[in-house]
């Protein structure tokens, strides 16, 4: 497979290290994490991601699981289009309204997951030079501007790198605690973009400029017009058998601490792990090597759930004392550096 940081970064083709940046209002410099050889972080682009995760993988896109039968002897699932698979395990990587969950459980995913009271606005913006150069010294991939007094949090991060260097494409999230979201009068239900583009820049008129520039440039079509309603899932258990759970599945999560996605590939090569050489006949065997991993990924993906839910609390904002942690690293003092946009193409 072709080397997988070559393959998804997205900061190429510039040489820059993957990089979070936080910034508080009342404290001086920077904090953040930066991709070290000590201290590895890979910010994969998604699509860049997919594509390497399918490499000499015989994928049939559109095949939307419709029912799943399960017994001792093996798994079969039957698909929208009609059409059937047989296999001796079912591993449902199916994403936070699982279907292969609704069938292990008996419960839909609406008895399950877990409503995060935050109202969220999503922008989308492209930059070219300084304007582009600015938000990558800011934070290379990322970076949070934090405030107790604010009454918001944000997060605004690097897309993906065009491939000519000098542009990029950003997005940015900006969320107020509110646990009336899901109203269908709730403004955000109707509101246009422009109405959302307004509210978000009456907000972030509270910034200093270099932090209210990104939802500045953003133009109103670059509002996304859903509202996104935050849920997580904590789940106590797991019945063990040939049906199996990882990801956003089993333990999904809000992204404060970009989490999500690395817990699922924990999920992935644990489970691998222990199904690897086993005797697909043998029924015990294979509900004792589940029953281990479900309760190892269930722990682990629990605390990942509970921790990125009280990341954007308001006391983690006002609190001093604790450690801040984001992929999966504590932050550390981070020096702020001026970039030459040619200095750095790759
Ligand atoms: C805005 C945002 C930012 C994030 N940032 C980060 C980050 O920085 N770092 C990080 O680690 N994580 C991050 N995450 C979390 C990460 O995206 C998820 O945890 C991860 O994608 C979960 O992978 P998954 O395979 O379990 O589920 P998904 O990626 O949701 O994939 C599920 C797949 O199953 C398919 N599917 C659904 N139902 C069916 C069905 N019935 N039949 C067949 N297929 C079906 C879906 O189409 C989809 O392709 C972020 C999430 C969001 C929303």
């Amino acid at each position: 497979m072709e080397d997988l940081k070559q393959a998804t970064d997205h900061l190429q083709p510039l040489n820059l290290p993957a990089q979070m940046g936080i910034y508080f209002q009342d404290r001086p410099g920077r904090v953040g994490v930066e991709d070290t050889p000590d201290a590895p972080i890979i910010r994969a682009e998604r699509r860049r991601l997919r594509n390497w995760l399918s490499t000499n993988i015989p994928i049939q896109w559109g095949k939307k699981v419709n029912t799943i039968e399960h017994n001792d002897e093996g798994v079969s699932v039957t698909f929208e289009d009609g059409s059937t698979a047989k296999g001796d395990i079912l591993v449902g990587a199916d994403g936070i309204n699982s279907i292969v969950r609704q069938h292990l459980l008996q419960k839909p995913a609406k008895d399950l997951l877990k409503l995060v009271p935050l109202a969220a606005i999503v922008g989308e913006v492209a930059l070219e030079g300084d304007a582009f150069k600015r938000q990558l010294e800011l934070g290379h991939s990322a970076y949070v501007y934090m405030s107790p007094t604010l009454g918001f949090a944000n997060f605004n991060g690097l897309h993906e790198v065009n491939p000519d260097g000098v542009s990029a494409k950003y997005y940015w999230m900006l969320m107020q605690p509110d646990a009336s979201v899901e109203d269908s009068e709730h403004w955000l239900q109707k509101a246009t973009q422009q109405e959302k583009l307004d509210h978000v820049l009456k907000l972030a008129s509270k910034l200093p400029a270099r932090f209210r520039e990104l939802f500045e440039l953003t133009p109103a079509s670059g509002i996304k017009t859903e509202t996104h309603i935050w849920r997580d899932l904590e789940l106590e258990s797991l019945p063990a058998g040939r049906v199996v759970l990882l990801g956003d599945s089993a333990h999904a999560m809000t992204p404060f601490r970009g989490e999500g996605g690395y817990h699922s590939f924990i999920d992935a090569m644990k489970l691998s792990e222990k199904l690897v050489g086993l005797d697909s006949k043998d029924i015990d065997a294979i509900n004792a090597a589940v029953a281990e991993y479900n309760s190892e990924m269930l722990e682990r993906g629990a605390e990942a759930v509970r921790n990125s839910r009280n990341e954007n609390s308001d006391k983690r904002t006002r609190d001093t004392k604790t450690k801040l942690t984001t992929a999966n690293q504590l932050v550390r003092p981070l020096p702020e550096v001026e970039i030459d946009l040619k200095a750095v193409r790759s």
